[in-house]
């Protein structure tokens, strides 16, 4: 009979001590139904643009024959710094967000002194920094979920890294924060995972004009309905991105195929589509507030594509269960501080519906 992987792994071999082991970050589930009310990843519920849909119909299978165009000399990378009024040489793509950010873990965190990021977080950084070998230290969120910015400055860390608005809690921090963090460690490089800056956050790019150590990571996983497409990028000082690029191109020279360039090239052109359907999820967002409070729910205000919530009454992870046998599913992690929250992933109006009909069963 074949050995389970538990058993098997405790039958060590001898190999094993020069094994690189590191526990991996564990994504939200990915069900297998169809019928799934599915708000557990911070994926856009609306399609992307149809201008993605045209250039899809576009592409002949006969290009997959050549290796891919290097990212930054694309069409793609092209459209992105003239978005965001910056040259070229600025902008670093890579294979969602999640690429670009373990790139950057690997250029710039590389002194001895420990890397910071909050307790509460987006739960990859500490994988990344395992992996690596990063020495790292977390610093603990205030009791409303904000980030110190204290506990950033003036402190011997060889890094600084945070989402913002901060993932899970969907907590912004103001700008001007923001400012404080990045002047006070010129000797380090910051970065700011911008993943769910378009749901009504204020961005930091503009302190690129001002700070040289300052590196902007944004997705097109969320607000740009293309999480299958796993698109990524980085904006930065010049010197900085040629840094990146010099370790990606160490690691692996090919890693944007050339569908998912095209296709991130069309959405960026159609930004009243993207208006429109972040528009949409800000507004179901505030719909939602109101109705998670009607029901008992507290969360800090949000400023993703998704809100963090508790019940007064009903533990979280007992919702999470029910809602998973109603076939709705949402994010719940068994970890200090945040074991009675859930998250939960703006959806479509009629999803939300459908889920504060669910709730108010549970919590009946
Ligand atoms: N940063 C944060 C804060 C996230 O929540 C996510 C989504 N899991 C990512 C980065 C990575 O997203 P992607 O790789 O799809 O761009």
């Amino acid at each position: 009979m074949k050995q389970s992987v538990a058993a098997e792994r405790k039958n060590k071999m001898k190999w094993e001590e020069n094994v690189r082991k590191v526990v991996p970050y564990i994504p939200g589930e990915q069900p297998r139904e169809k019928d799934v009310i599915k708000l557990n990843t911070n994926e856009c519920p609306y399609p992307p643009s149809p201008m993605v849909e045209k250039a899809m119909e576009e592409m002949q299978y006969q290009d997959l024959r050549l290796y891919p165009e290097f990212p930054e000399k694309t069409p793609l990378a092209a459209h992105l710094a003239k978005y965001h009024h910056v040259g070229e040489e600025q902008i670093f793509i890579g294979v969602g967000s999640d690429d670009v950010l373990s790139m950057a873990f690997l250029t710039f965190f590389n002194s001895d002194r420990p890397v910071f990021f909050p307790d509460i977080t987006y739960s990859f950084y500490d994988v990344w920094a395992d992996i690596y070998r990063i020495p790292y230290e977390v610093r603990p969120l205030d009791k409303n979920f904000r980030i110190r910015k204290e506990d950033y400055i003036g402190k011997n860390c060889g890094g600084v890294i945070f989402p913002n608005p901060n993932a899970p809690t969907g907590v912004l921090m103001e700008l001007s924060d923001i400012e404080e963090i990045v002047k006070a460690n010129s000797d380090n490089v910051v970065i700011i995972d911008e993943a769910y800056i378009d749901f009504g956050g204020t961005t930091c790019l503009p302190l690129l004009e001002k700070y040289d150590n300052l590196l902007v990571v944004r997705t097109f996983s969320k607000s740009r309905a293309m999480a299958g497409g796993r698109i990524g990028y980085a904006v930065g000082n010049e010197k900085l991105l040629r840094y990146l690029n010099d370790a990606k191109y160490s690691v692996n020279s090919y890693t944007m195929n050339r569908p998912a360039l095209r296709l991130g090239a069309a959405s960026v052109k159609d930004e009243a589509y993207f208006q429109e359907i972040c528009g949409k999820i800000v507004r179901t967002r505030e719909r939602s507030e109101k109705e998670l409070a009607a029901l008992g729910f507290t969360f800090p205000a949000s400023y993703g594509n998704f809100i963090f919530a508790s019940h007064e009454k009903v533990r979280a992870q007992e919702i999470f269960e029910r809602l998973k046998e109603k076939h709705i599913y949402v994010r719940h992690w068994n970890k200090a501080r945040i074991d009675n929250y859930l998250r939960i992933t703006i959806g479509t109006d009629e999803e939300m519906d459908a889920l504060f009909a669910a709730l108010r069963e549970i919590i009946a």
